[in-house]
């Protein structure tokens, strides 16, 4: 299906798959990986040859630019990251196009057993005549979200050529350490200078999502009482089977991540550790309201204490942390960002639809930092597995919903 921007956004997400830019949550450093730079560096080039202004990468290793705006409108923003998912293989991308899908099983070159079909994936049943582009079966695809860069260089290399579009300034923005949470720097929102932007980092065509989860992290902490086991009668107070007995009394077949779905929120226990004389327990707490996301905390609180009141000579901690908030609190007190996407998206052909994203995105944490960012679709599909795949078509519908909406953002006062 040759659609407009297709073979454009194809030729770019092979450039970019085939680079490595995996991210790595045990590194302190910023970007977490230096391959990273192998991208954000090629992206200050391209961003420099299409004619941006501004191209610059800050010091926490994001790209900047700028489509000078031809009309007096809002500032908004483009965003994507070019990191890939540490859950799986992401060395030596090879992507593959597989030309006017037919409907069947696409097969990868590099693992004959591995298959992708529409029972796998039912969102491929429609896309029968795509082209469309997976890894080919040893890694994954990293079109999470190279789709997304792919679809922001395009959009900013044609209104970059100047189709006639009345536009306002457009920032662009490649993140890296998406994937491990540490996508927007605190020096971002300043760096960025728009009032309003969006990821594209969605999924199905059609996609806009403004409700993410509102996130924190609890940390138990217990100290027990050493001493060597032979002399230990009515002294040793053993931390791990303290530890043991919190996570036995928390509940196990409601409010956890493998018992809930749609807007119910857990308390995810994800590593213990420790010894004898001290444990930790580390939880994160998920909810899309404040009020579900309090209470999994003060429940972690109540039965650590309730255990912590059963072995005076113990002390138990608990330290709760935020993550992020649900972008929901602050752009209903304006859904300019969302309408106007809605509508973009209505006018290039697509009915645009909204699921809350169990999960967080970079637009939550820019949301809360002022900068309201919903999240758009790219079209990508398995993400952080070897059976990732994208259809052209669909980043292409992306680079026209960028287009359109860099429109109508200009008919906005600014
Ligand atoms: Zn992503």
């Amino acid at each position: 299906m040759a659609e407009e921007f297709s073979r454009e956004t194809e030729e770019r997400l092979l450039r970019y798959a085939a680079i490595d830019t995996q991210s790595d949550e045990s590194s302190a450093s910023a970007p977490s990986t230096a391959c990273q730079f192998d991208l954000l560096n090629l992206l200050v080039a391209e961003l420099t040859a299409i004619g941006a202004a501004d191209v610059r990468m800050t010091g926490y290793g994001a790209v900047l630019a700028t489509i000078p705006g031809t009309a007096p409108a809002p500032t908004i923003a483009f965003l994507a990251h070019v990191d890939t998912a540490p859950q799986f293989r992401a060395t030596g991308v090879r992507p593959v196009v597989h030309r006017a899908y037919d409907g069947g099983t696409i097969r990868f070159a590099d693992a004959p057993d591995l298959g992708l079909s529409p029972e796998q994936s039912p969102y491929l049943a429609g896309k029968v005549g795509d082209d469309i582009v997976t890894a080919s079966g040893t890694t994954l695809l990293g079109a999470d979200d190279k789709a997304g860069i792919a679809i922001v260089m395009t959009a900013a290399r044609h209104l970059l050529a100047g189709p006639g579009i009345a536009h306002g300034p457009i920032r662009i923005a490649f993140t890296p350490d998406e994937e491990i949470g540490r996508g927007v720097h605190a020096d971002l929102p300043g760096d960025l200078g728009a009032g309003i932007a969006y990821t594209f980092d969605g999924g199905d065509r059609g996609e806009i999502a403004f409700e993410t989860f509102s996130a924190d992290r609890a940390v138990v902490r217990i100290a027990g009482v050493s001493i060597h086991p032979g002399w230990a009668e009515d002294k040793l107070v053993n931390a791990l089977h303290l530890a043991a007995r919190i996570i036995e009394t928390l509940p196990q077949v409601t409010r956890t991540p493998e018992t809930t779905a749609g807007r119910e929120g857990f308390i995810h226990l994800y590593e213990m550790s420790g010894t004898a004389a001290e444990a930790e327990l580390r939880f994160i707490l998920r909810d899309f309201e404040r009020e579900g996301l309090a209470a999994h905390g003060a429940l972690v609180r109540q039965v650590s204490e309730a255990v912590a009141a059963t072995e005076p000579r113990a002390r138990v901690s608990v330290e709760i942390t935020p993550q992020y908030r649900n972008m929901r609190y602050w752009l209903e007190n304006d859904m300019r960002p969302v309408d106007l996407a809605r509508a973009a998206c209505r006018d290039i052909g697509i009915v645009p639809h909204s699921q809350p994203v169990r999960g967080g995105t970079d637009g939550s944490r820019l949301t809360e930092m002022g900068v309201p960012c919903p999240n758009l679709f790219t079209g990508m599909q398995e993400v952080h597995g070897p059976r990732e795949y994208v259809s052209t078509a669909d980043m292409a519908a992306a680079v026209r919903l960028a287009r359109r909406l860099a429109e109508l953002w200009g008919q906005e006062k600014a």
